[in-house]
C-alpha cells in the first residue's frame, strides 16, 4: 500500500536519498540503512548508536561503514555534527523544515535529549543584537542529571 511506504519514509530520509543519488552515489547498503535510521530519530546519535539501532532492526552494518556514510552525508550537508562536550561525535539530520532545537546532556548516563524554548530563542536574538551581532546560528547545551538519574540518586547524607 502506497500510504504505508510514505509513512515509513520521513521527509528528511527521502531528501537525503535524493541527495545521494544527485551526487552520483549508490544509495544501497550502509548508506540507506544510516539514512533510514537517522530519519526516524528526533535528535542526534553517535555512530555506535546508529550501528546498534540498525542491528536491532535486523541488518548488520559495521561501525566503519556507518562513519563513511556519515562523512558522505556531512559533506553533502545532509547531516551535521553535534558536539555536546563529552568527546562523543553525534550526528543529526539537517532538516529543511527548520527543526531547530537545543540539547540537554545527562552527566551521569550520557543521555542527550532535545528541547525547544521560544522565549530562549528570542532572548538569544536580543542578546546578539545588543552585542552588535547578527545571529546566524547558536548552540545551547544544558548539562546536569536527567530525570531517571536524579530519581536514582541517594538522598543527601546517605
Ligand atoms: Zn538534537
Ligand atoms: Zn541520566
Amino acid at each position: 500500500m502506497r500510504t504505508a511506504i510514505v509513512l515509513e519514509m520521513p521527509t528528511w530520509s527521502a531528501l537525503a536519498l535524493d541527495g545521494l543519488r544527485a551526487a552520483g552515489l549508490r544509495r544501497g547498503g550502509a548508506r540507506r540503512a544510516v539514512v533510514e535510521y537517522l530519519g526516524a530519530q528526533d535528535c542526534c546519535c553517535s555512530a555506535q548508536e546508529i550501528r546498534e539501532g540498525i542491528a536491532a532492526s535486523g541488518s548488520a552494518v559495521g561501525v566503519a561503514s556507518v562513519y563513511r556514510a556519515l562523512d558522505t552525508l556531512a559533506e553533502l550537508r545532509l547531516v551535521q555534527r553535534v558536539d555536546v562536550g563529552d568527546g562523543v561525535a553525534r550526528f543529526e539530520p539537517v532538516r529543511a523544515d527548520h527543526h531547530h532545537h537545543h540539547h540537554l546532556v545527562c552527566d551521569d548516563c550520557g543521555r542527550v535529549a532535545p528541547f525547544t524554548d521560544e522565549p530562549l530563542e528570542r532572548a538569544l536574538e536580543r542578546a546578539a543584537g545588543r552585542l552588535g551581532y547578527t545571529l546566524e546560528q547558536h548552540d545551547v547545551v544544558l548539562r546536569g542529571a536527567c530525570d531517571d538519574c536524579r530519581r536514582g540518586l541517594a538522598p543527601p547524607g546517605a
